[in-house]
């Protein structure tokens, strides 16, 4: 099948992530491309499995085994490519329709990261045809949930970290390529992030008795102009990231009140703190909330929940080599590439957090991704089949 085709496919089986709304199954959630590539693997005669991660949420092994070589003592070369893509609302193309203009190819996913998941699909087909010498043993795991968690990555390397059903795997990966539009580029390092709610109190009167009312919503006036103050003064003067940049902070929702004439009881609000590589989840979460201690003071009590979501940043301290390698595949097929580092955040954290080398790259620009008419160039997904396929067969050694 023309890799073309193969990426229209992908585009055309939809796998929006519901972004933690309750939802109808049948219009949301990766099964239906979960069962396509099942498929896919299988009439390539791969070892497959699926790890159930939530109802009707899988994520999606493949196994490829270099012919007639002794599987224990080769490296394992692990790729990761997520199957969610984020909702279609605003779109001003259609979403699944795999539309082409010239080179361009739009829809849904096109570029994050089902461009890069058809270069996988294609090198892996190519690798099983040709019967090539391959240096790994390579998995390929398609995970669930990108973008709103990265639980599948995380349940990922209960694989390997659990002995007890680590018979798929067999060992704890050598290295790790985690496919994100990244221009061909190799990213050593990257942001992590962590997520909580925070809660005001007041008690609830007719609007018109105020003089005993406590204001909930008022009160988290003051929380959140603190928090503006936090992100705009104090966070610039921790120590930035050479590759990433600065941390940041932002209040992304708000809630509160339940009518128009009722002093509100109770407001909320959900925070986003985008963390450097060199801190955890957990000391930046728990910084805010000791600058936010000051509220005291006004009489300000302030609720905050443990992280919805903790994500660790990458760290260039295992993955040099690994990079190297690539960058150098990369430059031999002609392309000019680098190492770089990204604001965002990827399932790259969590793995290297089970003690993996771990890089990330792909064909298409972050800055395609999640838009009104997100596309991809289908030349950058050729050559990104093109890298990846050389790196396998003659270029990545221990
Ligand atoms: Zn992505």
């Amino acid at each position: 099948m023309e890799l073309t085709r193969l990426l229209a496919e992908l585009i055309a089986t939809p796998s929006v992530n519901p972004m933690g709304q309750s939802v109808a199954e049948g219009a949301f959630y990766e099964s239906r491309l979960t069962d396509y590539l099942e498929q896919y693997f299988r009439a390539l005669n791969l070892t497959v499995m699926r790890q159930p991660i939530a109802p009707h949420r899988d994520n999606l092994l493949a196994r490829f085994d270099p012919p007639s070589v002794d599987r224990k003592n080769i490296p394992l070369l692990l790729i990761d490519v997520h199957q969610d893509t984020v909702p279609v609302e605003g779109m001003r193309i259609n979403p699944f329709a795999a539309e082409i203009d010239g080179t361009k190819m739009f829809g849904r996913g096109a570029c994050d990261v089902k461009g890069g998941m058809a270069a996988i699909l294609h090198t892996v087909r190519q690798l099983v045809q040709s019967n090539e010498k391959c240096v790994p043993t390579i998995v390929i795991a398609c995970t669930v949930n990108e973008e709103n968690g990265f639980s599948g990555a995380y349940e990922l390397t209960k694989l390997w970290e659990n002995c007890a059903v680590a018979d798929f795997i067999g060992k704890k990966p050598d290295a790790c390529i985690v496919t994100e539009p990244t221009r061909l580029r190799v990213i050593r390092r990257h942001k992590g992030v962590v997520r909580w709610r925070c809660h005001t109190r007041g008690i609830a009167a007719h609007s018109s008795q105020t003089r005993d009312a406590e204001h909930a919503i008022y009160r988290m006036g003051h929380v959140v102009g603190l928090l503006e103050h936090y992100a705009s003064e104090i966070l610039p003067q921790l120590d930035g990231d050479a590759l990433c940049g600065a941390a940041t902070l932002s209040v992304g929702t708000i809630s509160g009140g339940v009518s128009v004439n009722t002093i509100p009881d109770r407001c909320s609000i959900e925070i986003d703190r985008r963390i450097l590589p060199s801190e955890t989840p957990d000391t930046a979460y728990e910084h805010a909330i000791q600058h936010m201690g000051q509220l005291k003071t006004m009489g300000i009590e302030l609720e905050h929940e443990s992280p919805m979501l903790r994500a660790p940043g990458l760290c260039d301290s295992r993955n040099g080599a690994l990079a190297d390698c690539l960058l150098k595949t990369i430059r031999d097929t002609g392309q000019p590439s680098g190492t770089e580092g990204a604001a965002y955040c990827t399932n790259a954290g969590a793995i290297a957090a089970s003690g993996v080398p771990v890089v990330v790259f792909g064909p298409g620009s972050i800055e395609q991704a999640h838009t009104e008419d997100e596309w991809i160039d289908t030349r950058e997904v050729q050559l990104a089949a093109d890298i990846l396929r050389k790196f396998v067969t003659s270029a990545w050694t221990l």
